[in-house]
């Protein structure tokens, strides 16, 4: 089902001017900005800075002196948390421009980013609560002369890059947190989606946090986040994007040794036995390939069907694709937005052709959409899929479904582990057993039984495998954002090494 994209919904839309957030002070850069084209409607809708490399270093040292020698780190955990609280509360007040921003920047359902925007609210809060438990660690077991302290401090400097997939959302998995922990930060949205990243600058100042604690250095990857990624100023880089950019973070960070916390790719698997409740699934396996155009590190791209369910299941998945409403993000109907960008269709459209190259067949969809302006991909399944084809090993982005079967448990968990990827999986049966064996076996960092896709900020998220290294959210978020330091105290007078003879 289409929703025709409103050809005068932005007409009257002045372009917003993003500047930079260096050392407490807004900046527009030298070069001539950035401009975003709306990938639903086809005009410039924003114009961010263009930041050069002499910003970032800038903004590195701004932090760095506001970690060295400001009050955010010295301040209580209590003075923290009720500042990151009122960036909540604040985020909250101004959750329809941040949505609206999110959704005509990258093409977003306004209706779902809305749900971002509250999401990100609960994280803040989540984080901000968390500020309060980060303790050490005390033994006083160690004998009569002995008192160990274990001191969580916080590390430093941290670089947060993110990408354009969930602009707002992927920002509060990491700031909020390396606030709470009393770290610095310099953060580069992606040049695609800069505009809610820069308000939320806006927000931290009115919410209290000191000038130079959060930097916003908008830009290109090339320029600002590679030395975000290098400078040895930088502690801690924590990064949302594709494996291949991740990679070589983590070789940057490499010569200074900086901790890296990395949230990549996945290409992640529902496995389907034939006792499941399927019209829950059917459900769950649209939402999990086609929620946010499939342009999201948890799509559930690959079903893997018991063989004896396969041929009823592809034909109801499609029936289903039929009636999802794809078009104007700006309509509140819209639950399928537009693609991020016209290059970005051609990649995807090429793993289809790939794939039906090789044997695979369309089962629905198959290919762009005209909906009179923007860039918009129709759902798509794609069955007769084997591990080996492209199509099931690497990430799509979009919103293709790529079917493959399985006869035994084994092999399906067999082909679930067959790729570089680990970053979550879905399980369907009615069997406690056999969800179990499933979620013990797959090599991902989040398993679903029974549902997909689901999260909160309790529940810790990264991946296995080439999908990431670390986790973001859940209990253990502010810890990584800290050093452990012992204090090993003697108590009395110490037993000497050298001891005189005697004789
Ligand atoms: P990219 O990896 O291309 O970009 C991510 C960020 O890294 C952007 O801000 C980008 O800047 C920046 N970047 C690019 N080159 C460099 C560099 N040399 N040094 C430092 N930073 C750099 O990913 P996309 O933005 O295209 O996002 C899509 C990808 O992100 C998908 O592959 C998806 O799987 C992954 N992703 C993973 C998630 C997870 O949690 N596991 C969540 C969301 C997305 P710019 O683009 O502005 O130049």
């Amino acid at each position: 089902m289409t929703v025709l994209v409103n050809p005068t919904a932005l007409a009257n839309h002045k372009a917003r001017e993003f500047g930079m957030l260096i050392g407490g002070k807004w900046e527009q850069g030298t070069g001539a900005p950035i401009e975003r084209i709306a990938p639903s409607h086809g005009v410039v809708v924003s114009r961010v800075a263009a930041g050069s490399k002499a910003d970032a270093e800038r903004a590195i040292k701004a932090a760095r002196d506001a970690f060295e020698e400001g009050p955010w780190p010295r301040l209580t955990a209590s003075e923290r948390s009720a500042i990151l609280l009122k960036a909540a509360d604040l985020i909250a007040a101004r959750s329809e421009e941040l949505a609206f921003l999110d959704a005509i920047e990258a093409g977003k359902p306004i209706s779902q980013v809305r749900g971002e925007i509250a999401g990100s609210v609960d994280i803040w809060r989540y984080a901000a609560a968390l500020a309060r438990s980060l303790h050490g660690e005390s033994y006083n077991t160690l004998g009569d002369g002995t008192l160990g302290v274990v001191l969580r401090e916080a590390i430093g400097v941290v670089s947060i890059i993110t990408p354009w997939n969930f602009p707002f959302l992927i920002v509060a998995q990491k700031l909020p947190f390396a606030l709470a922990a009393g770290c610095t930060a310099v953060v580069k949205p992606s040049e695609l989606t800069s505009g809610s990243t820069v308000v939320l600058g806006e927000i931290l100042l009115e919410a209290g946090v000191p000038a130079g604690v959060v930097n916003i250095v908008t830009g290109t990857g090339p320029e600002v986040g590679a030395v975000m990624t290098s400078h040895p100023h930088v502690d801690v880089v924590s990064f949302t994007g594709s494996t291949g950019v991740g990679r070589l973070t983590m070789a940057n960070a490499a010569q200074t040794l900086k901790k890296v916390s990395l949230e990549l790719g996945g290409k992640n698997p529902q496995i389907v036995f034939p006792d499941a409740d399927l019209d829950a699934f059917i459900d769950a396996a649209v939402f999990g390939a086609y929620f946010n155009a499939g342009e999201c590190c948890n799509a559930g791209s690959r079903l893997i069907l018991h063989r004896s369910i396969a041929e009823s299941v592809i034909s109801r998945v499609a029936e289903l694709a039929q009636k999802v409403r794809v078009g104007d993000p700006l309509d509140p109907t819209t639950q399928v937005g537009a693609i991020i960008t016209p290059q970005h269709l051609e990649k995807i459209n090429g793993f289809v052709d790939g794939a039906l190259k090789t044997g695979a067949e369309v089962a629905h969809g198959g290919g762009g959409l005209d909906l009179g302006m923007g860039q918009f991909m129709a759902p798509t399944i794609l069955s007769g899929v084997t591990p080996d084809m492209a199509v099931a090993r690497e990430e799509v982005f979009g919103p293709v479904l790529s079917v493959l079967t399985f006869d035994t448990a084994a092999e399906a968990i067999s082909i679930a582990n067959s790729i570089d990827y680990g970053l979550s999986a879905g399980v369907w049966s009615r069997d406690f057993d056999t969800c179990l064996t499933i979620g013990r076996k797959v090599k991902a960092g989040t398993i679903w039984m029974n549902t997909f896709m689901d999260g909160a900020s309790e529940l810790p998220f990264g991946g296995y495998k080439q999908s990431g290294l670390g986790r973001e959210l859940g209990l253990h978020a502010v810890e990584d954002y800290t050093e452990t330091k012992t204090l090993n105290m003697h108590i009395g007078s110490r037993t000497n090494w050298w001891v005189p003879k005697t004789e």
